[in-house]
């Protein structure tokens, strides 16, 4: 029996882990469930799950979510706040750990939950963008298990040989293969994009996902905050690792050998595939998925990404090959213009423009611990909102 905490529970990647857990109650329980708001979904979920713990963002929340568990019997504790969620990953009763915050928030339980050797089924991508070298050392100084759950790099990860060990020279490695939708607006004429709404840009072709992830999806930035990810999981060069997009999204990502062989995972786009691949590793369990017809798919196709219709796909590369703090201050300018987009203060465009305005202002720095990397990620919020007309 493992023992779980899922940070995020009321989310996207939340839910469809539930779903896989819900499947195996001889297999997994629940430590701890968290939130920032959604108290009565939280409550309905502690109902269902019985954890011993649940984490909400503030002290109003907790007081709402201690009403609701007391008036159905439930007994969780309820807690609330960073060191709380940092708690409840680092927590000795806990065997894996879900990072399915989405953004910067995720970073430091993410971080705990690494520091503490936990199993961590890593979703929360921008946690590992934002302190690439920091959490990979903290991984392999604890000797934590790190799985990845984005389905493009648990495709890699299944992709490539077990014995892998972040070296792809010494494996016949030659480049990563990193399938992407190309998002709703692939084919939309670019002169348009500026009059785009939210509504349409969180409308994703393939996938249900968070609003924050479907914007980026839409932008391309989600794949090149996978890029960075990938540089990171994977020990592969920027030049190393090429983005391919396949709208079917059937195909979840590839690795391209030295000798001309292809190795791909293929599946129905649902993250429930990656999220029990990742929990019952290195068995393999039912997740509700069916296998994917291929016939009925009928074709698969692949294109180039274009660079000046996906500027912020260019920027994270770049972000990449300058190294120090810059992917954290990408990230950071990311969360901000997303942000800002969808309360409807600046166009789709200006989504790239805002990311470069910061990145120019802030080339980033060799950084080793986390206090200045969040000191740097601070700033580049700032210098985003000031950019903001
Ligand atoms: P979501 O918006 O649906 O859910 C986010 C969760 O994080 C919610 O439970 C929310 O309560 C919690 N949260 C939000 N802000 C918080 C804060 N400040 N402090 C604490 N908790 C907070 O997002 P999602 O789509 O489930 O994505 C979660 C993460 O997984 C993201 O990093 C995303 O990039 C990654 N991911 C998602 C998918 C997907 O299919 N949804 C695929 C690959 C990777
Ligand atoms: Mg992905």
């Amino acid at each position: 029996m493992q023992s779980i905490t899922i940070l995020g529970a009321t989310g996207s990647i939340g839910a469809s882990t539930l779903d896989v857990i819900g499947r195996h109650p001889d297999r997994y329980r629940v430590h701890a469930l968290t939130a920032q708001q959604r108290v009565p979904e939280l409550a309905a979920l502690c109902a269902r799950f019985r954890p011993e713990v649940a984490v909400v963002g503030s002290p109003e929340s907790a007081a709402a979510l201690s009403v609701l568990l007391r008036e159905a019997d439930v007994r969780t504790e309820v807690a609330y706040g960073e060191a709380a969620l940092c708690e409840v990953a680092s927590a000795e009763e806990c065997d894996a750990v879900m990072a399915a915050i989405v953004g910067a928030a995720g970073l430091a339980p993410t971080l705990a939950a690494a520091r503490a050797g936990k199993k961590v089924l890593l979703a929360n991508k921008e946690a590992l963008v934002m302190s690439g070298q920091i959490f990979m050392d903290a991984v392999r100084d604890s000797g934590a298990t790190l799985l990845p759950i984005d389905s493009e790099h648990n495709a890699i990860f299944q992709s490539l040989p077990q014995s892998y060990s972040r070296v792809p020279a010494h494996h016949g490695v030659a480049r990563i293969l990193l399938t992407a939708s190309g998002g709703p607006f692939l084919r939309r004429a670019v002169e348009t994009l500026d009059a785009v709404t939210p509504e349409e840009a969180v409308a994703h072709p393939n996938w249900v996902m968070g609003r924050k992830i479907s914007v980026d999806s839409a932008t391309m930035m989600n794949k090149g905050l996978e890029v960075i990810e990938a540089h990171w999981l994977f020990g592969a060069g920027a030049e190393q690792i090429e983005v391919v997009i396949h709208p079917q999204s059937v195909i979840h990502s590839m690795v391209s050998y030295r000798d001309g062989s292809v190795l791909a995972q293929l599946g129905n786009p649902d993250m429930r595939t990656p999220i029990a691949h990742a929990l019952a590793y290195p068995e393999r369990i039912d997740s509700g998925v069916e296998p994917v017809d291929l016939t009925r798919i009928g074709q698969l196709d692949f294109l180039k990404p274009d660079f000046k219709r996906f500027p912020c796909l260019q920027l994270a590369y770049s972000a990449l090959s300058a190294g120090g703090s810059a992917p954290a201050i990408l990230n950071a300018a990311n969360e901000v213009a997303v942000q800002a987009f969808l309360d409807r203060r600046i166009g789709f465009r200006m989504i790239d423009q805002l990311i470069a305005g910061v990145l120019e202002r802030m080339p980033g720095a060799a950084l080793d611990d986390i206090g200045s990397l969040l000191d740097e990620d601070r700033r580049a919020r700032e210098t985003a909102q000031s950019l903001i007309p």
